[in-house]
C-alpha cells in the first residue's frame, strides 16, 4: 500500500468511496487526497465559536446529518422493539430527551456545539442527541441486549516501533447505511485548541487529534448500567478541549457518561493510557512489556467484569482482538504508520479485522486510522483500509 501524499488519477480510480466523475473532470494529472476529498463533500473546516462552528457543520452537512440520525433512531426503536414489542417512537424520544440536560450541565461548550448543529441543519436536539450517541444510546435504551459488535483499535510504543514513537489507531466499524456520511472536519474555536478528526454528518468527534497532541478514539463495549447521562462523542469531544494528557485523561474518567466505551488516549510526550468504562466504573489498561495493546468489543480488565453484559466476549471481538494481538506481535520492533494501517487491513480468519459488506444493515469498516501524537501526525483512509489510500493530516 502506497501511503505517500500524492496520488495519481491511476491511484485515484482505485478509492471506492469518491465519485470519479468529479476527479476525472478537473484535468489535473496530480492531486492531493486532501483536494480529493473536499470535492467529494468528505472534507471540512469550521471555524469560530462552538454555536458557530456547529451551526456551519450543521448547514454544510444538513441533509448527511438528517439521515444519520433518521437511521440511527429506526435502529434504536428496532432494538427496543426486540425487548418491548409495542415500543413507540415517542418513548425512544423522550429517553433521548433525558440526555440533554447533562450535556448542558457538564460541556457546555460541547453543547452549544450540537445546539449549532441542530440549528444548522434544522433536527430537533433529541434526534440529533441519538444521531451523535446511537452505540451508548442504545445501551441506555435495552441495557445488556444492546450488543453491537464495532472497532478494533491497536497501539504500538517503545522499542515496539521502528521509530520508538507512539502509534495508535483503529478501524471504524459501524452499519454500512453509514458509509456515505463519514467526513473529516477540521475545527479551528476561537477558544481552545484546533483539532482534526474522523467524524460522521451532523456528529462531534468520533477520533481525532488536538494541537497539543492530544488523541482520542474509541470502540464499543456493552456495559449494564447504562443510563441518561453524556454521549461519548461530547465526552471525547470536551478531552479534545483540553491541552494536557492528564487532564484529558481525566476528563474521560469524571463524565458523567451514558454508558460504556473503551476509550484510548495518545499524548504530545508518546503517553498512552487505555479506559474500560461502564456509566459508573473505569478501568485503566496500557501497553504490555512488549509496548503493544489490542483492544476490540469485550472487557478484558478484571476489576469491571462484574459491570460486563458478558463476561466472556463474542467470538468475533475475541478474534479480532487475537489476530491483532498476533500480527502486532509480528511485527514487532518495526511497527510504524505503514505497518500499522496493514494490521487495520487484515482479512484473515472468519471474523476479520477489515469488515466489508454491502449490506446496509451490517457492519462494514468505514475508516481507519493511525495517529502519531508527538508529530502531530492523523492518517485515516475513508472506506476500508485495504482499498483505500491513507490522508495525512495535522490539527
Ligand atoms: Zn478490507
Amino acid at each position: 500500500m502506497d501511503h505517500t501524499r500524492l496520488y495519481s488519477l491511476d491511484t485515484i480510480r482505485h478509492i471506492d468511496v469518491l465519485d470519479l466523475l468529479q476527479v476525472s473532470s478537473c484535468g489535473s494529472e496530480n492531486m492531493t487526497v486532501q483536494e480529493v476529498l473536499e470535492m467529494d463533500r468528505r472534507y471540512y473546516e469550521f471555524s469560530g465559536s462552538y454555536r458557530e462552528m456547529g451551526r456551519q457543520h450543521g448547514e454544510a452537512m444538513r441533509e448527511g446529518a438528517k439521515r444519520m440520525c433518521d437511521i440511527r433512531l429506526e435502529l434504536s426503536l428496532k432494538r427496543a422493539r426486540q425487548v418491548q414489542p409495542d415500543y413507540q417512537m415517542a418513548q425512544v424520544l423522550e429517553v433521548a430527551a433525558a440526555h440533554l440536560p447533562f450535556h448542558e450541565q457538564w460541556c457546555p461548550d460541547s453543547y452549544q456545539e450540537l445546539l449549532g448543529i441542530s440549528e444548522g441543519a434544522g433536527i430537533a436536539m433529541k434526534r440529533l442527541v441519538v444521531g451523535n450517541g446511537y452505540t451508548d444510546f442504545v445501551d441506555v435504551l435495552v441495557r445488556e441486549a444492546s450488543g453491537v459488535c464495532e472497532c478494533t483499535s491497536i497501539a504500538a510504543t517503545g522499542a515496539a516501533t521502528a521509530d520508538g514513537r507512539l502509534h495508535l489507531g483503529q478501524t471504524w466499524d459501524m452499519g454500512f447505511a453509514a458509509a456515505d456520511y463519514v467526513v473529516c472536519i477540521k475545527r479551528q474555536p476561537d477558544e481552545g485548541p484546533s483539532t482534526v478528526g474522523i467524524t460522521t454528518a451532523g456528529c462531534l468527534s468520533l477520533i481525532g487529534m488536538n494541537e497539543a497532541g492530544i488523541c482520542i478514539g474509541n470502540t464499543n463495549v456493552t456495559p449494564t448500567d447504562g443510563r441518561p447521562g453524556v454521549i461519548y462523542l461530547a465526552t471525547m469531544n470536551e478531552a479534545l478541549r483540553r491541552t494536557s494528557f492528564d487532564e484529558a485523561v481525566a476528563t474521560v474518567k469524571q463524565s458523567p457518561r451514558a454508558s460504556g466505551h473503551y476509550f484510548y488516549l495518545g499524548g504530545p510526550e508518546g503517553q498512552m493510557v487505555g479506559l474500560e468504562t461502564t456509566a459508573t466504573q473505569v478501568a485503566e489498561v496500557a501497553p504490555d512489556g512488549l509496548g503493544l495493546y489490542a483492544h476490540t468489543n469485550h472487557y478484558q480488565e478484571r476489576t469491571i467484569l462484574q459491570w460486563a453484559a458478558r463476561r466472556e466476549g463474542s467470538a468475533n471481538s475475541v478474534d479480532r482482538q487475537g489476530r491483532a494481538r498476533q500480527l502486532l506481535e509480528e511485527g514487532c520492533g518495526e511497527l510504524g504508520v505503514a505497518e500499522m494501517m496493514e494490521v487495520l487491513s487484515d482479512h484473515a480468519g472468519d471474523n476479520p479485522i477489515c469488515r466489508h459488506t454491502q449490506d446496509p444493515a451490517s457492519g462494514a469498516s468505514l475508516a481507519a486510522v493511525v495517529m502519531t501524537p508527538e508529530e502531530r501526525r492523523i492518517s485515516f483512509t475513508i472506506g476500508n483500509a485495504c482499498a483505500n489510500p491513507a490522508v495525512d493530516m495535522s490539527p
